[in-house]
């Protein structure tokens, strides 16, 4: 599996947030800045933080359905486990 953060390339560095059901993974090089996944969670995407992803405050589902608007790509997920 490829590491959560690959120092040696930027453009390749991941971020990785999970809530132990669903991993959010963002890729700062892709990011566009749109302001798309800040505008449809505003309770989880806070850029001024650090991390500025808090994915404790929506639902798993929440996450996904947000992730899917992601204009770049820069947003994906991938499910830690199938039970709940
Ligand atoms: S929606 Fe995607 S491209 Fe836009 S700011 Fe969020 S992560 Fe970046």
């Amino acid at each position: 599996m490829m590491s959560s953060l690959n120092k040696n390339n930027m453009e390749e560095k991941e971020i990785h947030y999970s809530n132990q059901e669903v991993t959010v993974i963002w890729r700062p090089a892709l990011c566009i800045h749109s302001g798309v996944c800040v505008r449809t969670l505003p309770k989880v995407y806070h850029p001024a933080d650090k991390p500025w992803v808090k994915v404790e405050n929506a639902s798993t589902q929440e996450l996904i359905d947000q992730i899917k608007t992601c204009p770049s790509g820069a947003l994906s997920y991938k499910m830690d486990k199938e039970k709940k």
